[in-house]
């Protein structure tokens, strides 16, 4: 069965009232999980569909999702007691970034930390990089030796 979460009235009313774009553009009103994919609705009725495993467990914290919500105007996707913010969702839909070795998506961590989300067995490289500029200049470097 398919739950289909929304922000509060209050949060929600308030984006779409907005006259900001930008607002709008990068705040999530409405999310549901369907085939291992979180699929999402922005303030600009734009869709957007992230799969689950770029949310990974911090620390001692691992991803409920079960208990899917959004909260925090939009800004936060929570599940239980994990949260991630809604940037790493647009980090990783607007670049679709995928490891350039094992072409497995990458993961971006709650520190901004982008790094392959194969297993150590099957992707020998395992690329780590700090930001995005990191990344791509990691991606940059393996097209170049082709
Ligand atoms: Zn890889």
């Amino acid at each position: 069965m398919i739950t289909i979460k929304t922000l509060p009235d209050t949060q929600l009313s308030c984006i779409l009232s907005s006259v900001l774009p930008h607002n709008k553009e990068h705040l999530l009103i409405l999310g549901f999980i369907a085939d291992n994919k979180l699929i999402l609705l922005t303030g600009n009725l734009k869709q957007i569909a992230v799969p689950l495993d770029i949310f990974k467990p911090s620390g001692t914290c691992s991803p409920d999702f079960d208990k899917f919500e959004l909260i925090d105007y939009g800004h936060t996707i929570q599940f239980g007691e994990y949260e991630a913010s809604s940037d790493v969702v647009f980090k990783s839909c607007d670049h679709n970034l995928e490891c350039p070795f094992c072409a497995f998506p990458a993961t971006i961590d709650s520190r901004g930390e982008i790094y392959c989300s194969n297993s150590h067995e099957s992707c020998v490289f395992q690329p780590r990089a700090k930001n995005l500029e990191e990344w791509n200049s990691i991606c940059g470097l393996r097209s170049s030796e082709v």
